[in-house]
């Protein structure tokens, strides 16, 4: 169905399919009012995309750069001449590497934005509702933040949108805690901290597992709102999850920071593309998971180790040998900050080092993590 309308409400998800992105993202925009919602036209505009590491967008894990340039081209049409972009990739990743291969130097060249790394700020501690978390100082120089999050999956949270992509705004060392506190609580309590003014989301073809990518699902959509979690519920129901298995969405929800009433939400979608039905989402982690024993690890260290379990579980189907890892190697692989200190049979990273088998690195990379499993499994 489609339904026009003009003043978006906080209950309101805008959506709109199709294959010019730069158009479509502008579409959205003039149909949320974004700049009467922004109001004074002096305001410091931030821009957060996700480029959580060095891939192209259409590799399913970073943000399309057309939507980051429609963003740009209404706001500049309308008056609004105070606009960066912030962030920073994950631990194990340089931010300058994945701006230049998602192409973020070729876009700040030609519209003249400047590019914040995050990975280069002194941070501040704020307490955010009841927890005190470190937070990237140039946050504080924001009026308005314009999130836009890809739609993903995540090997630990199940998911990652609007709420989780708000990490990039935090030093290396507080990702590094958020993991040791086991993630979903801690990324709660940042988005009660730092307030997500419009949110534009990538749904273009983000990666259903990984966070990193490597199997993008084509969607083709963008779709647009004020309330993260709202977004990202909906979000859950495009990726075929439960969202009240998303333990940070239900923490965020009860912290008050939105809602996860989607029965209540209004969809309306520019188009006629967008209302029909979708192939099923193909999840692959969880069968994957299952040769694992994760404790608080690290996003790139997991998210190395998962796509060399489905390598070498490919491996094990084209030779016609059943995929049980954990009783041809006699244990689960350990991996994550929570093993440091203990012993085991078999660890991936620095901190799993006092293990039987360890391969190490902080994170390893992901040819070194295949060649030692590899070598397990044709010793086993
Ligand atoms: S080795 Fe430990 S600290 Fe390093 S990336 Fe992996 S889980 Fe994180």
């Amino acid at each position: 169905m489609i339904i026009f309308g003009n003043v978006m409400e906080l209950n309101e998800i805008l959506s709109v399919t199709g294959t010019d992105y730069l158009k479509m993202t502008i579409r959205l925009l003039e149909e949320a009012d974004l700049a009467s919602r922004i109001g004074d036209r002096s305001s410091r505009i931030a821009l957060k995309p996700n480029l959580v590491s060095p891939s192209p967008p259409s590799y399913g894990a970073t943000t399309h750069t057309e939507i980051v340039a429609g963003i740009i081209t209404y706001l500049r049409k309308r008056g609004f001449g105070d606009i960066r972009i912030m962030e920073s990739s994950w631990v194990g990743a340089r931010t300058k590497d994945s701006m230049e291969i998602a192409g973020y130097d070729i876009l700040c060249r030609e519209y003249d934005v400047p590019f914040l790394d995050m990975q280069k700020e002194k941070s501040f501690i704020k307490d955010c509702a009841g927890m005190k978390l470190s937070i990237c100082n140039a946050v504080k120089d924001v009026d308005f933040l314009i999130n836009i999050p890809v739609l993903k999956g995540h090997c630990q949270t199940r998911m990652t949108c609007c709420l989780k992509n708000l990490k990039g705004l935090i030093p290396s060392k507080e990702k590094r805690r958020f993991h040791s506190m086991g993630l979903h609580k801690p990324i709660a309590h940042l988005a009660a901290g730092i307030r997500q003014d419009f949110i534009v989301v990538d749904n273009i073809c983000g990666d259903p597992d990984f966070e990193d990518g490597g199997n993008p699902l084509v969607r083709n959509r963008i779709f647009a709102g004020c309330d993260p979690v709202l977004l990202d519920t909906y979000g859950c129901r495009i990726l075929d999850l439960d969202p009240e298995d998303v333990g940070y969405l239900v923490l965020a929800a009860g912290l008050g920071v939105g809602s996860m009433d989607i029965q209540h939400a209004r969809i309306r979608t520019l188009d006629d593309k967008g209302s029909g039905q979708e192939e099923p989402v193909p999840h692959k982690i969880v069968a994957l998971s299952d040769a694992v024993e994760e404790v608080e690890s690290c996003s790139a260290c997991y998210g190395s180790l998962i796509p060399v379990l489905e390598r070498l579980r490919s491996e094990f189907e084209e030779t016609g040998r059943p995929w049980d890892l954990p009783a041809l190697l006699g244990d689960k692989i350990c991996i994550g900050q929570g093993w440091q200190g203990k012993s085991g049979r078999i660890g991936i990273g620095r901190c799993t080092r006092a293990f039987e088998y360890n391969i190490g690195g902080c994170p390893p990379e992901q040819e070194e993590i295949y060649s030692f499993l590899r070598r397990l499994i044709d010793i086993s």
